[in-house]
């Protein structure tokens, strides 16, 4: 078994592509905001809902607020001490500079997490159950994450770091995967192109066959320099 077996949850079979993964997940935090969390009943509402387009995920001005009542501590961990902010989605992978992917963040935490993925650095170097990642990251993560597997066609796929299993960690999967490109590049390609049978070609170019972990090392040489800057600017 993988080690990170031990940190994430399968989906229950209704849930078969990235876009009801992510629908799934978002299910799990509204259940876990209502004190629910674990309620199978309860999340498969949610997620039916959801996924049907009943109920809409929470604006993000309301999870700003939240986050704004916190106060000025860690996102992750939760300490006061050498705050700054971290990218969830890093800017060399596409994340954008703006609101919606910053969260306030420790200066131990930013360094752990580096530029991983948000899943696959809580439950692979942190070692900690996927639903254990803070609320307001989890669901800003899931809208962002939402958008790029839209702009780059991968909704409705089912398995994108080839192994054969839809986890959270599936979700990260697409970033920095396709060279030189980002999803903003991706965006600019003829918007008129149908999202819908693209999965399978774009698995075939490299999506599923190369594996989540490698893309550690793909960091571009301007966003490692960006992030430097930033954080040179702010002292962390
Ligand atoms: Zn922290």
């Amino acid at each position: 078994m993988s080690k990170w077996a031990l940190y994430v949850t399968m989906p229950p079979s209704a849930v078969k592509t990235i876009r009801d993964l992510i629908f799934y997940e978002y299910a799990k935090l509204i259940a876990r905001s209502a004190g629910f969390a674990g309620n199978y009943a309860f999340i498969m509402k949610k997620y039916t809902e959801l996924r049907e387009g009943r109920l809409a995920w929470s604006n993000l001005t309301r999870e700003h607020r939240k986050e704004f009542e916190r106060g000025k501590s860690c996102a992750y961990c939760g300490s006061p001490r050498n705050i700054g902010f971290d990218h969830i989605i890093p800017l060399s992978k596409g994340g954008t500079d703006t609101p919606d992917n910053l969260v306030a963040c420790c200066a131990s935490c930013n360094t752990s997490k580096g530029d991983r993925d948000l899943y696959d650095w809580w439950v692979n170097t942190l070692h900690r159950d996927e639903d254990t990642l803070p609320r307001i990251v989890a669901g800003k993560y899931l809208k962002l994450i939402y958008d790029i597997h839209k702009e780059y066609g991968t909704l409705d796929s089912t398995d994108l770091d080839g192994d054969g299993k839809l986890t959270v960690l599936d979700l990260g999967a697409v970033l920095g995967t396709q060279q030189g490109s980002t999803p903003s590049a991706q965006a600019k390609k003829p918007a008129t192109t149908p999202h819908r049978g693209e999965p399978k070609t774009r698995n075939r170019e490299g999506v599923g066959d190369t594996h989540t972990r490698r893309t550690h090392n793909t960091v571009s040489p301007s966003g490692r320099g960006l992030i430097n800057r930033i954080r040179r600017k702010l002292n962390i």
